[in-house]
């Protein structure tokens, strides 16, 4: 196990770091947004992806995205708002799109969560079907969330797919071999700070073993922040703890973890986040 780290571990000179995963709009960073952001720079973590969840959280992702260098957008509908899924959001998505493809690198979060079950099952996998179409129609990357739903999620993906522009299950929970399934999609799979979380050999399993080229480290913030900060606000510049407990867990150094979840992010979302610069505002 990685051990307990009270000061935030260093990114060697020059190495970087991408959270893949976190909701910038949310409540939890309302009053100090600026602050986290520049942070997290920083810190070494130059590239931020601030994800959707539905259409409100979206527009504001991409105005987030419009106000620092390091931060780009995700749109999409998350499962438990399946029922806004129809085609006037849809079209709502699609113009967002349009207007905003600096902003724009993927499409999600979407998927199917058959723990909260906020809505039905069913209408989760109609609202995943219709989104995954708009993403392959709009060339963008998809981020699937999958809790407990891992063979619903991938009948759908085999059925829909194939996506030329890739894609990641985020914030992954399955073992090794749903791991190695993913994989064989081309798919990537994101490593959140749960990977520092004493119980948790299945994702530390999967993270110390599946190919560096197909890794990406998320914090999912203002959730699931990593040890020693578990149960507080989770933000950007938690990553760096994530990418040193799998570089502990793979005997590596952490400077590759950095290097190669940075390039990965940078070709899966195409797109360069501006690291040596400050933000803008
Ligand atoms: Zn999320």
């Amino acid at each position: 196990m990685p051990e307990l780290r009270t000061t935030i571990p260093v990114l060697p000179e020059g190495a970087t770091l991408v959270d893949s995963h976190c909701h910038l709009d949310m409540e939890d960073y309302r009053d100090d947004l600026q602050q986290v952001v520049e942070r997290a720079a920083r810190h070494g973590v130059s590239g931020i992806v601030t994800i959707g969840i539905d259409l409100a959280s979206s527009r504001q992702a991409v105005a987030i995205a419009g106000r620092f260098k390091t931060v780009r957008a995700t749109i999409g509908i998350h499962p438990h708002h399946a029922d806004d899924v129809d085609q006037t959001t849809l079209d709502e998505l699609a113009l967002l799109v349009e207007r905003n493809r600096d902003q724009i690198v993927g499409f999600g979060e979407i998927g199917l969560d058959y723990v909260k079950r906020h809505v039905a099952p069913e209408r989760q996998r109609s609202a995943l079907i219709m989104q995954l179409g708009l993403a392959k129609e709009l060339g963008l990357p998809i981020i699937i969330h999958d809790r407990d739903a891992h063979e619903d999620c991938l009948k759908l993906l085999q059925s829909e797919g194939p996506f030329d522009q890739g894609g990641v299950m985020h914030c992954f929970s399955g073992d090794l071999e749903f791991a190695r399934t993913i994989l064989d999609m081309n798919l990537y799979i994101s490593i959140p700070g749960i990977v520092t979380f004493k119980n948790a050999q299945d994702l530390q399993a999967v993270a110390a073993q599946i190919p560096l080229d197909q890794l990406l480290v998320e914090t999912d913030g203002p959730f699931l922040a990593p040890v020693p900060f578990r149960g507080k606000r989770n933000e950007p510049l938690y990553t760096i703890y994530t990418a040193a407990a799998i570089a502990t867990l793979r005997g590596v150094a952490l400077s590759e973890i950095a290097r190669h979840t940075s390039d990965n992010a940078c070709r899966l979302f195409a797109c360069t986040f501006s690291s040596d610069e400050a933000p803008t505002s």
